[in-house]
Formats: structure tokens, C-alpha cells, sequence
């Protein structure tokens, strides 16, 4: 399309300077055509283009001595999210808005915490089926876009490690994930150290063949 074009406005150039021989109008119009295909096809791949938005929240309590384990990078720190799985927030809160774009409900009733399987387990390999549930209904992530809210541990020096890993378990570039930290200005149980909460949105891209 951008040949067309840039043939188009060469075109346009050299009929101001004289006048158009038949070759330049067999020309002109060939590359007219081209143009309008090039449109029509761009305007085809746009209608079948569909878009789905997710929003996912998740917050847990932190406990002394418990691993603290964020975007499947582990924070060294003396207390950590509790919970039933390795309780990795910000990837619960991803595997919601991943679920919820497509309106599958929630991690609770995916993974229950009654299936016993489950004590201790790794968010990321979870992330990793529910993104399989995605493709299966043929949808692929755009983009996801993370908040970590919490008090403490600074999380600047992991930020990148945890983008990958949630990239890796996406199957995209570090560039279609975004994680980001922030505080609470001590206010609320993120303030006062009590827990942590993360929110998540994704937005999923459809491909009919
Ligand atoms: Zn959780």
C-alpha cells in the first residue's frame, strides 16, 4: 500500500510537469487500483479484527515468613503474600482479566482452593493454562498493563524480570506487558504494610480465518 501511494504521488508530480502519455494513464490507473485494493483488504482485516477487555483485581494479606513471590520474580523480603498457592497477586489479578475478557468467570472457580493440588502452586504455570483456555477459543493477548500496590519492598530492580516471565507465559514480547508499583501514600492495609493488591487489564485480539 505504501508503494501505491508513494507511485501515485509521483504520478501526480509528473503530470504538473507535462503532459500524461498513455503510458502514464495505464500507470496512474494501475496504481489506482492497487491503492483501492490495498484499502479494501486494510478495511477487511479491521472488521475481523475483534477486541475483548479484561479487568482483574486481587489483594491478599502479608505474612511473616512467608515467600514473597510477585509476577513469578521472588522479592527478597521477610514477609509475603499469604494464601493457598504461592499467592502471587499481581498474577491472580492478570488471570482474572484474562478470564474476564472472555467471560469465563474467575481463578476461584477455575482453580478452587479445595482441590488440594493446588497448595503451593506455581501462579505462573497457572497463568500459563488459562492463557491455553484463551487460545482455544481463539483469542491472542494485545496487551496487558499491571499495577502492584504495596508499602514495601521497593520493586524498581525486578520490574523487567517480572515482564519477562509473564511475557514467556503469554507468549509475546516484553513490550505487550507492562508492570508497574506503586503506594497507597500509607494509606489503607497497602499502607500500613497489612497486605498488597494489584490490578490488571488485558485487552485479547480475535483472528477469523
Ligand atoms: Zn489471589
Amino acid at each position: 500500500m505504501k508503494t501505491a501511494v508513494i507511485q501515485v504521488k509521483a504520478l501526480i508530480h509528473r503530470s504538473y510537469a507535462g503532459p500524461m502519455t498513455n503510458l502514464s494513464y495505464t500507470f496512474f490507473a494501475f496504481c489506482l487500483g492497487q491503492l483501492i485494493i490495498a484499502l479494501h483488504e486494510t478495511y477487511k482485516l479491521m472488521e475481523e479484527l475483534k477486541l475483548r477487555i479484561g479487568f482483574g483485581f486481587d489483594a491478599h494479606r502479608f505474612v511473616k515468613g512467608r515467600r514473597c513471590i510477585l509476577c513469578g520474580v521472588e522479592i527478597p523480603c521477610a514477609f509475603g503474600p499469604d494464601g493457598h498457592s504461592d499467592a502471587d497477586v499481581p498474577v491472580h489479578a492478570l488471570m482474572d482479566a484474562l478470564l474476564g475478557a472472555l467471560a469465563l468467570g474467575d481463578i476461584g472457580r477455575h482453580f478452587p482452593e479445595s482441590d488440594g493440588k493446588l497448595q503451593d502452586a506455581d501462579s505462573i504455570e497457572l497463568l500459563s493454562k488459562v492463557y491455553a483456555m484463551v487460545k482455544e477459543r481463539g483469542y491472542i493477548l494485545g496487551n496487558a498493563d499491571i499495577t502492584i500496590v504495596l508499602e514495601s519492598p521497593r520493586l524498581s530492580h525486578y520490574i523487567e524480570a517480572m515482564r519477562e516471565r509473564i511475557a514467556a507465559a503469554l507468549e509475546t514480547d516484553t513490550g505487550n506487558i507492562s508492570v508497574k508499583a506503586t503506594t497507597e501514600e500509607r494509606m489503607g492495609y497497602t499502607g500500613t504494610g497489612e497486605g498488597i493488591s494489584s490490578t490488571a487489564a488485558v485487552l485479547l485480539t480475535e483472528r477469523q480465518i
